[in-house]
Formats: structure tokens, sequence, C-alpha cells
């Protein structure tokens, strides 16, 4: 994967996919091995927008049966299959428990009815996938069974417990980077750090993009046939970019808390706080506690404390401390209701239809979960508009190479991700290349190491090193402010 930006502008692509997010990622797979030419741009790195901050679940949309949204359900368990199949390196089986208080929707009768439906509804979830990969059917636990499996808990009102399986994606990052591995290797041009500041335009039409070369701010025209806006956050001002007034998405805050140690081990466990079901999931040797929404326009600080207060509430057994948290994950997601609450289900906008700009489509995605199905469904269209005759989409097929740039040693494997995947930053070779530093800050001298080989393969100062070592620290800041703001150290 190599940054070209002459090969940008090169040719008139079929296809710019804006956005390198997980549905960018997805989609420039998916039309590029149909067949097309794809081209993506991404204003700052691969992955490093909403995508990078997800639990790592893999829904199969139980969720979804509480509003009786059986497509909704169908179509999160094909994609949970989908993941299985084509990262089995990266995605794999999770157990959920929540324990089951009282009656009502919370209670036992309901969770058992609800379990019934989703394994008919999911007969066919384990269909292609590696055995070893496989979901098995949820069922009811015993209260007893529930106390032994999780430690702790207190067995006050407790009935038993929900069990269901999920999927858990490792590395989130890796994933997205395997995406664009495979676009790139079917021929999409790919580029980071490049900004989509115009359209080209002919009448109403949109013909491309200009892009900004972030490092040096050169201006380019890139043609394309079609664009496809997968900005996530960043879609409503490039609409407005374009003209189109439609009513802005209302964004949500989300937030989750990556803990430094593991307070549940087997399975991801449940808890409810003022009404919402939370989840604390085990990720490698530590826990995530999500998700929480917020208004969008909340500092990422209060909105980690609050929502530390409600894990507080939601899992007592934790015994949670503010210092257990090592890094915040924050990023903006759609939301409905004037912003009230969570969009449910992505959608994908023809402006052409919608809005009289033909050559714009936009992604609204809800979920990482989904992001391949939505991504389909684009490129579906895209081909449509385009009026060829391709081989259908693959993607849920075709097996993706779980790869890491290479090397003995961390400075070989730092080179390698400057020169193969267009790791450009401090941030992005620890954050999503190397996988040093995504469940909290690390060593001071892995950090001196990757900012000494980084700045060596750029051709870059001491300057730009110590700010770059700010950027990597004002990750973590969130987490050290929120444990002041609690502690009252300041
Ligand atoms: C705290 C949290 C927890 C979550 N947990 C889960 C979970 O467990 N499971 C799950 O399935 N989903 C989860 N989600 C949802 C999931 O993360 C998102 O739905 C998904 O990552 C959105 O991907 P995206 O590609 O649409 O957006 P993004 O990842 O934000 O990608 C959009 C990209 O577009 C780029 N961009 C913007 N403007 C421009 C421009 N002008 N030019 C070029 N590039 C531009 C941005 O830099 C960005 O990288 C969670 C979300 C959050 C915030």
């Amino acid at each position: 994967v190599k940054r070209d930006l002459e090969a940008l502008t090169a040719r008139e692509h079929d296809l710019l996919v804006v956005g390198g997010g997980i549905h960018g990622a997805a989609a420039a797979w998916d039309a590029a091995q149909r067949g097309l030419a794809v081209a993506l741009v991404e204003r700052r790195d691969f992955g490093s927008g909403t995508s990078w901050n997800s639990l790592k679940t893999i829904h199969g949309g139980l969720r979804h049966l509480q509003r009786l949204d059986l497509a909704g359900v169908r179509e999160s368990i094909r994609e949970r299959r989908a993941l299985l199949r084509i990262a089995p390196d990266l995605v794999r089986p999770l157990p959920f428990l929540v324990p089951l208080r009282g009656h009502g929707l919370q209670g036992r009768e309901a969770f058992a009815v609800g379990l019934r439906l989703y394994d008919i509804l999911g007969l066919d979830r384990n269909r292609g996938v590696a055995s070893d990969r496989q979901i098995p059917a949820g069922r009811i636990l015993s209260r007893r069974d529930v106390l032994a499996r999780v430690p702790g808990l207190s067995g006050d009102r407790l009935a038993g417990g929900a069990l269901w399986h999920d999927a858990q994606v490792v590395s989130s990052e890796r994933l997205l980077l395997a995406f664009l591995h495979a676009a790139s290797a079917a021929g999409a041009v790919l580029a980071n750090d490049a900004e989509v500041v115009g359209w080209l335009r002919a009448g109403s039409r949109v013909t491309g993009a200009r892009v900004r070369d972030g490092e040096t701010g050169i201006e380019r025209d890139v043609p394309a046939r079609l664009v496809l806006n997968a900005a996530g956050p960043g879609a409503g001002p490039l609409l407005r970019l374009a003209g189109i007034e439609r009513p802005a998405i209302p964004l949500l805050r989300a937030v989750n808390l990556v803990l430094g140690r593991a307070v549940v081990t087997e399975a991801a466990v449940g808890g409810w706080s003022a009404g919402r079901l939370l989840f604390v999931v085990p990720w490698r040797d530590r826990s995530i506690v999500g998700t929480g929404y917020f208004e969008a326009e909340i500092d990422v600080v209060s909105a980690a404390a609050a929502f530390f207060d409600d894990a507080r509430r939601a899992f007592p057994f934790t015994r949670l401390d503010v210092e257990d948290v090592t890094l915040v994950h924050q990023g903006l997601v759609p939301g409905r209701d004037g912003g009230a609450s969570l969009w449910t289900r992505s959608r994908l906008i023809d402006h052409g239809k919608e809005d009289g700009v033909p050559g714009l489509l936009t992604m609204v995605g809800v979920k990482y979960t989904t992001a391949r199905a939505l991504a389909e469904e684009a490129v579906d269209v895209v081909v449509a508009r385009l009026g060829r005759r391709l081989p259908p989409c693959r993607t849920s097929l075709t097996l993706l190479a779980a790869t890491r740039p290479p090397g003995a040693t961390l400075e070989d494997q730092v080179r390698n991700a400057v020169r193969e995947e267009m790791a450009r930053r401090l941030t992005d070779v620890v954050l999503r290349r190397l996988d040093l530093g995504t469940a909290g800050p690390p060593e001071t001298a892995t950090v001196d190491t990757v900012a000494r080989v980084l700045a060596a393969e750029r051709g870059r100062d001491e300057a730009w090193i110590e700010a770059e070592r700010q950027d990597l620290a004002a990750v973590y800041e969130p987490a050290v402010r929120i444990a002041d703001r609690m502690t009252g150290r300041r």
C-alpha cells in the first residue's frame, strides 16, 4: 500500500471513495474486487476516526429484537458470519452474559423467549464458518451458574442469566487495514493525509473532488465518474460543500473506557444503568466498558467522567477505580430524534435521486459490524449507475489476509509500516500499525525507538518528533484527566 498522489490525478476513476474508516475501506475493496477503477482519500490516517474507537464487538443484532426489527437482526447475523468467515484470524466468538433480575423486559421470561426467537432467526449463522469460530445457541443459565461465572456478582433478586455469543474483533485497526490491503492488491489507489476540500462539478453533477495534500498543502483535482462520501461524522460538512442543504444528521458522542486490568475474563457481562444495558467486555488481558452516549457538544472528559459513574453503577462487582482507566475511546455516531437516541440502521443516500446532485452517494453507517453490508449496497448502486455489467459482490466470502508489517526488530517493523503501509505519524505507527498503544500508553523506550526510526525514515527533525510525542500523549490525556477530576487532584 503506497501513497502515490500523482496516481490519484492520472486518470478518471470509476469511483472515488472519501474517507478511510471501515465503511470507506470496505467499499474500496468491494468496488476494486468487482473490477472498478477506484481511488480512496483519507484526510488523516486510515481508521483514525470513529472506527478507531470501537468496543470491538461484532454484533449479532440481538438488540434489534427489542424493537422487533427482524430484518436488522438478520443483517447483523449475516455480517457477523461474514466477518467470522473472511477474517478468522482477527474475529472470534465471545460469550455475552446478562444477569437477570425480576420480571418484564429485563427478566428471565422475556430473555428466554428472545433467545429462542434469536436462535431460530440465526439457524444459518454458522454456514461456511470454521468449526472453532462457530456461534453456539443462546440459553438461560441458573442463578447458581451465573454466580459461579461472575465472581463477586450480587445474588440479590438474581433469577438467572441470559447467555449468548457474539463475536469480537481482536484488532479493529488491523481488520480495517486488511480491507485496504485487499483493495490495493486489486488495483485501488489509496492515500492518507489527503483531504477533500471541494468538489469538481459539471452543472449539478459531482465529477470528482479537489484533494489537498496535508503535507505540502498542494491541491489536486481527482476526477471520478462517481463519488462515495464515506466520511463518517465528516459527511455532513462535505454535503454542505456540495450545496446540499438537507437537515444535518444529528450526531451523538459515544464513549468507552479501556481498563488496565481484566475485570471479567471469560464472558462479556451486561449491567443496567438508568435503563440502558452496558457491557464490560474482556479484551486481550484487559477489559473495555461501553458504550455511553452523550450529546455531541459535551467535552470528552465530562462524558468519560459521567460514563465512569454509569459503569460503576452497572458493574459494582468490578470495584472500578478511576485509576483503572487507561484510555478513553470516543467518537461521533449518527443519532436520531434530534440526537436523543442512536440511529439504529445504516443508510445509503443517493443524492442524484434525493437532492438533484447526481454523481454523489453518502453512506451513513452506524456499526463497524455492518460496514461491509452497507458497502455492498453502495457498490451495487455504483455499478448500476455506471451501467456496467460486473460480477456480484464477493467480499462476504473472500478471505482477508491478516498481515502485520514484518520485521525481526521493532525498528524493522516501523520501517515497514512506513514503507508498506503509509504510516506517516507517530500515532499512526503506535496506534494503528503496530498495536503498541491500543490499550493504554506504551513504554517510553518504545515510543523513543518508534519516533527515532520514523523521523529518520521521513527525514524529520527533533522539533517534529517533539510535536508528534505531544500528539500521542494527547490520546491518553482524557484518561488522566478523569482520574484527576474524580480524585479532586485538580
Ligand atoms: C465508543 C464507540 C464504540 C463503538 N463500538 C462499536 C462496536 O462494539 N461494534 C460496532 O459494530 N460498532 C461500534 N461503534 C460504531 C463504529 O465504530 C462506527 O459505526 C464506525 O467505525 C464508523 O465508521 P465510518 O467509516 O463510517 O466512520 P469513520 O471511522 O469516522 O471514518 C470516516 C473517515 O473519513 C475521514 N474524513 C472525514 N472528512 C474527510 C474529508 N473531507 N476528506 C477525506 N477524509 C475525510 C475521517 O478522517 C475518517 O477517518 C462504536 C463507536 C464508538 C464511537
